[in-house]
């Protein structure tokens, strides 16, 4: 059961209803976003709840969702969600001061894997230039298999990626994987990326959750797209109604490439949740020779967006330079898929 109020409902009114779940003994987390509060209920209530709530509100506030999950649920919008996310630079005009995700317009992201200097990031920033970039990805926290691995330049890192916004109207996103570090990186990036590693880090969740800063959630290597959506259960509970949710591939037997990019999973999320959906081809595949298929296909799947790792000499990269697109080859495909975002009666 999931019940809806408008956010200018008085507090006495929903303490009506939190003492009525309470009464009856059933878990319940109150959600409060900028227009609305959800009050996410665990069970299906029975009739004798039901009566004693339809005295406090009105019988359209109750959304009768029995699935695990509720706020992300489609049946909660059935029109889907578009997330706008406000750019820090206040001498935009207001029309272009909003990022929107979910809409008509696909949204694109692109950026190398790792922060490795503030030269690299102007490089790229400017090279993407012309290919309808939106967001620069760039992660200054990295999850590596191998402790020797480099594991990214964190605070500094953070502080470059804020300066290379400087220079361009681009949003910033990038990994977090400490829960100590949220405040450092939700004052620095416009959207917080929260890692395939970390999909079920539940202390992490509700604490991006409750920090309501966009949040795009990958899905778990080896996480079912229920298990997905109860980790976006877990950001929406906790305060958080702007969460993007990342396709990146998942574990199979298949070794050729290093993922397998599920794309049947975008179209089921299309199904099950009112939340953008976006697609990482790069960690999908890494490998670059199949990333301009990949994203075509994502796009014709229902994509709302692609998240590609970009870089401009990757044979130097610090980290996945073998998935890296060059930032001309994605000016390239990106005027590729504007033909696809148009033949699907979308935009780039
Ligand atoms: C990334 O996007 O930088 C990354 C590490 O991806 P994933 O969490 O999907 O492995
Ligand atoms: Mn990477």
């Amino acid at each position: 059961m999931l019940i809806q109020c408008e956010s200018s409902t008085p507090l006495k009114e929903c303490e009506k209803i939190i003492t009525i779940l309470e009464q009856y003994r059933l878990e319940y987390l109150v959600s409060r976003a900028e227009s609305k509060i959800w009050i996410g209920v665990s069970s299906s209530c029975s009739e004798v709840v039901l009566d004693a709530l339809k005295k406090v509100i009105s019988s359209q506030q109750l959304i009768p969702i029995t699935g695990p999950y509720k706020m992300v649920s489609r049946l909660c919008s059935p029109n889907g969600t578009i997330i706008k996310i406000l750019h820090p630079k206040k001498k935009l005009k207001s029309q272009n001061r909003f990022l929107e995700i979910g809409g008509k317009k696909i949204v694109l992201m692109a950026g190398p894997c790792a922060i490795e200097s503030q030269e690299q990031l102007e490089t790229i920033s400017h090279e993407l230039e012309g290919a309808s970039v939106s967001v620069l990805r760039a992660s200054a926290y990295k999850p590596r298999t191998s402790p020797y691995s480099f594991q990214g330049m964190g605070e500094e890192g953070l502080i470059l990626h804020r300066n290379a916004q400087k220079k361009h109207q681009l949003l910033i996103e990038t990994e977090i994987m400490d829960v100590r570090t949220l405040p450092l990186v939700a004052a620095h990036v416009d959207i917080i990326r929260i890692g395939a590693r970390n999909m079920q880090n539940y202390d992490l969740l509700k604490a991006v959750g409750a920090s309501g800063k966009p949040v795009i959630l990958k899905r778990g290597i080896a996480a079912t797209v229920e298990e997905f959506l109860m980790s976006a259960e877990y950001l929406m509970a906790h305060g958080n109604h702007q969460v993007i949710l990342c396709e990146r591939g998942i574990r199979t037997f298949e070794t050729s490439s290093r993922y397998t990019l599920d794309l049947s999973s975008v179209a089921v999320l299309k199904r099950l949740t009112h939340l953008p959906v976006i697609v990482d081809p790069s960690h999908a595949a890494g490998r670059k020779d199949i990333i301009p298929a990949l994203c075509k296909a994502a796009l014709a799947v229902g994509a709302d967006g692609l998240l590609v790792e970009v870089h401009h000499h990757p044979k130097v990269a610090k980290c996945d330079g073998s998935q890296a697109l060059l930032p001309h080859e994605f000016v390239e495909l990106s005027k590729e898929l504007k033909k696809i975002a148009n033949a699907i009666g979308r935009s780039l």
